[in-house]
């Protein structure tokens, strides 16, 4: 027993904690959870917990079935919304085969390898995501079978009274409880649409801190008598929701990223890591953009990226540069925009990182930077500057995916086989079905 489970374990005690959940995701992101008794607790630090993998999505197959959960007791927390009597906490797990060797389904693990891979060229990963996403009335439909948002307030805005605000207030007081801190908060383009910008942290850290993001702003916009959803693009007409999130490497104290005096005080390290993602990028879209519905953000304007291309201060690129103080080296970092948030972050975060550190072993050289807005671009001023679309559907992404080595690398062979199963899939169901545009566009038409 480390001092880390006796924590936990002492903390059970002295909170009269009821029940202590167990988290996990499958390879799409879902979160799973286990509730477990707490006097059970001990028996699973030392031998885990057994459940049949193959039930839950992408993990396993029928005849290795047998899987086993490890509490990671760093990430125990109570969780502020079942209230302060006999509460209920929570764990992150890592998935464990019955020889106790981490399961190559597990998104998580897929993470932590990325980063053992980081960690073996001297780097540590921070990151810092934006989340964006939609506060409805319910998940009910108005007469014209669009979702019907809660204000029809735009960026920045400040709308007294709204309930965005005190929606964002109850937030960040809840997720400050289970020790995740907020950076900003603010009311984004659409009507409804909301961004919490969570502070920066090591990257595996962060994939949990989303997974644990969703879950309070679904609880909190239930409380609330609203509900809110991640989903990529649910308006035609108005922007859709980005999970931007700003990669940052470490060597030591020193952030790799930073070289004063250099165009946007770049390191040739940051140079390469944004030559390796941009390269990479069209390879690992899928899992970027992991829905249909993904491909109507990226396409459909509202400041999301739709081509390969970065710039300083250009938010049609999808690398973008933020600015800093050059005093500030220290904030050196670069934000990657093609992420929805509607995606699964660990594996997400594992293939941009992985795609930037390949960048860096084989010394990509970095295209020129975009000041032009691209989607202004002619497809041949585009084509003779060198930027490529990013795929236009998910069955494309999917091609580029399969196809890709560098994703078989850092995704393994199960996760990315499984991965494309799941997706081909959805994308089977979608290419049959008879959508309203259609009805709309062609019956009377034809
Ligand atoms: N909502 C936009 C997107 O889907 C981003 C807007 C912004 O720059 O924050 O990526
Ligand atoms: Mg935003
Ligand atoms: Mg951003």
């Amino acid at each position: 027993m480390d001092r880390q489970q006796e924590f936990v374990l002492r903390t059970i005690e002295e909170r009269d904690v009821r029940f202590v959940r167990l988290w996990f995701t499958d390879v799409v992101g879902s979160l799973k959870s286990v509730a477990l008794a707490p006097a059970e607790v001990e028996g699973v630090f030392n031998e885990g917990l057994g459940f049949d993998g193959s039930s839950i999505e992408g993990l396993s197959r029928v005849f290795e079935s047998d899987m086993l959960l490890r509490p990671d007791p760093s990430s125990f927390q109570i969780l502020p919304w079942r209230g302060e009597e006999e509460p209920t906490s929570r764990m992150f797990c890592d998935i464990l085969t019955p020889d106790q060797e981490p399961a190559a389904g597990d998104p998580r693990n897929v993470l932590r390898r990325q980063l053992d891979v980081a960690g073996e060229m001297g780097f540590t990963c921070y990151t810092h995501p934006e989340v964006e996403f939609y506060v409805l009335e319910s998940q009910d439909l108005n007469s014209d079978g669009e979702p019907v948002p809660v204000d029809q307030a735009g960026y920045f805005d400040h709308v007294t009274g709204s309930v965005s605000q005190d929606f964002r207030r109850h937030t960040v007081n809840m997720l400050e409880a289970v020790g995740i801190s907020v950076e900003f908060s603010h009311h984004e383009a659409g009507p409804g649409q909301n961004e919490i910008d969570l502070r920066y942290a090591d990257a595996l850290t962060t994939a949990d801190n989303i997974m644990t993001f969703r879950t309070v702003i679904k609880e909190v916009a239930i409380m609330q008598g609203k509900y809110a959803s991640f989903m990529p693009k649910p308006f035609s007409q108005h922007p859709g929701s980005g999970m931007h999130t700003h990669f940052g490497l470490f060597e030591g104290d020193t952030n790799a990223f930073f070289a004063p005096n250099t165009e946007y005080n770049l390191s040739t390290t940051a140079r390469q890591f944004i030559a390796g993602v941009l390269r990479h990028a069209p390879e690992f879209t899928a899992v970027t953009n992991q829905f249909v519905n993904s491909y109507k953000r990226l396409w459909g304007g509202g400041e999301a990226p739709s081509h390969v291309s970065w710039g300083h201060n250009n938010r049609s690129a999808l690398v973008r540069v933020p600015l800093y103080k050059p005093t500030k080296g220290g904030s050196a970092r670069v934000e990657f925009r093609g992420i929805d948030s509607g995606a699964n972050p660990y594996l997400a975060y594992a293939a941009v990182l992985g795609a930037g550190l390949k960048g860096i072993r084989e010394g990509y050289e970095l295209m020129d930077p975009v000041g032009e807005d691209v989607w202004s671009l002619t497809t041949s001023e585009r084509k003779a500057l060198g930027i490529k679309p990013l795929p236009g559907t998910l069955h494309e992404a999917l091609r580029q995916m399969e196809d890709s080595e560098l994703m078989a690398e850092i995704l393994g062979e199960q996760v990315l086989e499984n991965f494309l199963r799941n997706k081909q899939q959805e994308w089977d169901e979608y290419r049959v079905n008879v959508s309203p545009f259609e009805i709309k566009r062609y019956l009377g038409l034809i």
